[in-house]
């Protein structure tokens, strides 16, 4: 990877960006994406994850939107299909009961498929050109054009509902969805195929890629203090070795991810909850030390850093928690000579 060509890129983004940046420059990645950033599973997966932390490490917010992109793109290469060129993407997958998009019949468009409902966490919502949409009840994930969608009034964003600071400029909206016509070419995969595919796996770990970025920006944020106190110099010692275990665990994730891309030792999963434990646990140490070393006025005076703190705070719960180590755990019982 050509670091100073990213870095330059990275360098026209301001301390506090809005969304229409966000678009900006993550429109003019995707040709630096495009020529660097290779596909997870193929002989080089760790470059892409470092791709993901060296954006986090400038900015949370647009790794969040550049990682759902880079997701979509490769659900897509491998449902074989074409990325629309110089298009920006986000993947909508998200559950739970405040998700209620699902296809009905409708006569009024002939008695084609129409996609219906709200779909929460739709990050990039009117910053993203396309969206990948997970569409629970019919287990079908589908390819929308939001440009069109949106010129023919078929959706619409519940922009009120997110209350944070934190990431507001990602647009993360609930965005309702209004009897959409749906044609068979936009259905990506046969039904389940999304959860079911070994890339799924694969794709987790870029969420933690992100979290180990946004930590090593703030490291970044000790280094360049002079620390008075013994008590500083031994967070920084800690943060420091925090990250390194970060980059360290992403790079067994990639090279796992590399030797069994299909899966078919049945391990990948649980690799990637190992590793995303571990970089969530060595996130909130940081999180936690940061504020330890340099006390309240990062977050109180400090724009950039008082974001990224709660930018990452929010971003690691992504993870989940228990429920993760449980389906770890169960599957260490299983296999006994796992990890
Ligand atoms: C900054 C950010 C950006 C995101 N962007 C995207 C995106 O672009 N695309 C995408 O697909 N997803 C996105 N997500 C959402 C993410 O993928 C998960 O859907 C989200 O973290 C919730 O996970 P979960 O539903 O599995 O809940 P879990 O973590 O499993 O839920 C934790 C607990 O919350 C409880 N709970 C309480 N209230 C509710 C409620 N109202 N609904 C559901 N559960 C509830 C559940 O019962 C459960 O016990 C984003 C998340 C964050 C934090």
């Amino acid at each position: 990877m050509d670091d100073s060509e990213l870095h330059g890129l990275l360098s026209d983004l301001p301390g506090s960006p809005t969304a229409k940046q966000y678009r900006n420059l993550a429109r003019a990645l995707l040709p630096y994406i495009q020529a660097h950033v290779p596909p997870m599973g193929e002989g080089r997966s760790l470059a892409r994850l470092q791709f993901l932390i060296e954006v986090a490490r400038r900015d949370l917010g647009l790794a969040r939107i550049l990682e759902g992109h880079l997701d979509a793109t490769q659900i897509l290469h491998e449902a074989e299909r074409t990325a629309e060129p110089g298009a920006l993407y986000g993947v909508w997958a998200s559950g739970g009961p405040d998700d209620t998009t699902h296809f009905m019949q409708s006569e009024a468009i002939g008695a084609r498929d129409a996609l219906s409902g709200s779909k929460p966490f739709c990050s990039g919502s009117d910053i993203v050109d396309r969206a990948l949409v997970y569409v629970y009840p019919n287990e079908q994930l589908v390819d929308v054009d939001m440009q069109a969608a949106s010129a023919e009034h078929r959706l619409r964003f519940e922009r009120g509902q997110w209350k944070a600071q934190a990431f507001s400029e990602t647009h993360t909206w609930t965005v309702t969805f209004d009897q959409l016509p749906i044609g068979p070419e936009q259905k990506v995969g046969e039904q389940k195929w999304y959860f079911e595919r070994p890339g799924f796996c694969l794709g987790t770990l870029a969420p933690a890629a992100c979290w180990a970025g946004g930590a090593s920006g703030l490291v970044d944020h000790v280094r360049q203090r002079t620390l008075k106190g013994g008590h500083a110099k031994a967070h920084l010692g800690a943060i420091v070795a925090a990250s390194q275990s970060n980059v360290a665990m992403l790079e067994w994730g990639a090279t796992r991810i590399d030797t069994d891309p299909a899966n078919e030792q049945g391990h990948m999963f649980a690799t990637a909850l190992l590793v995303r434990h571990l970089i969530e646990r060595n996130c909130t140490e940081v999180l936690d030390r940061f504020g330890r070393a340099l006390g309240p006025r990062p977050f109180a005076f400090d724009e950039v850093n008082a974001r990224r703190t709660t930018e990452l705070q929010l971003y690691i719960r992504q993870c989940h928690a228990e429920s993760d180590l449980e389906e770890l755990g169960t599957h260490l019982a299983a296999h006994p000579n796992f990890p």
